[in-house]
């Protein structure tokens, strides 16, 4: 039997970590997996809930919830890649949007809820070849991935890419709003207890400040070549 591959992308906040795994996925005809988009879908619900705010979260009832939490992804015929769904509700745009930016490493910190997301990523890759972006994904999903990497860029070179994505997006957004989110996500990512973002001694790091996207996907396309990870 084919064996299927995994190929782990780990890094701090918009490192360039999905504009690598969708184009890696597309020339290997694997599947893609945002698991940011998971994390952002359970604090979607906890926000359109009221279960968390400025002022308050309601953790205990949000962990009692989560089994009416389902989350899918489907094939959008005009991108050609997945969006994310909530419950039947295509929420592939609003998850971007800075609120659920703000709050999102504050969910992604509860133990509970990991743990119903990494078994969901896990069955989603069951017998199935995936490139799957996040932040534990070599450390804790697939500690045996195929191949792990692990993206690094300056903040400001990152909020200044999320800046313009985001703007042309439509997105309402300010600059210095983008670069506190993602300086303060990076800190709660890495310092949390359960799963923190950390770079395992088998991972290759890629630093994007130097290379732009393609030069970045050609040296991970030589690497996986040097894997002998082929395409399905
Ligand atoms: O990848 P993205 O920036 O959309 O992820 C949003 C947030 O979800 C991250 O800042 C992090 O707090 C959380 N996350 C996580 N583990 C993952 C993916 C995302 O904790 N595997």
């Amino acid at each position: 039997m084919k064996k299927n591959h995994i190929i782990a992308i780990d890094g701090y906040s918009s490192t360039g970590k999905s504009t690598l795994a969708k184009k890696l996925a597309k020339a290997l005809n694997f599947i893609y997996i945002d698991t940011g988009a998971m994390y952002r879908a359970i604090t979607y619900y906890a926000l359109k809930n009221h279960l968390i705010s400025d002022r308050h979260f309601d953790k205990e009832k949000l962990i009692k919830l989560l089994d009416r939490i389902k989350i899918e992804f489907k094939t959008n015929p005009d991108t050609g890649h997945a969006d994310v769904f909530l419950n039947g509700e295509n929420i592939e745009n609003v998850i971007r949007q800075m609120e659920v930016s703000n709050f999102v490493s504050y969910i992604a910190e509860i133990p509970e809820i990991r743990k119903k997301l990494v078994a969901e990523q896990r069955k989603i890759a069951q017998n199935k070849s995936v490139v799957m972006d996040g932040r534990d994904i070599g450390s804790v999903v697939f500690p045996h991935a195929d191949l792990k990497l692990f993206m690094t860029a300056s903040p400001e070179i990152r909020a200044e890419r999320r800046f313009t994505e985001l703007k042309n997006k439509g997105l309402k957004v300010n600059f210095n709003e983008v670069l506190e989110n993602i300086k303060s996500r990076d800190k709660i990512d890495t310092e949390r207890e359960d799963s923190p973002l950390i770079k395992t001694d088998d991972a290759i790091e890629i630093d994007n400040d130097h290379l732009n996207q393609q030069e970045v996907f050609e040296k991970v396309m030589q690497l996986i070549k040097e894997k002998q990870i082929n395409p399905v």
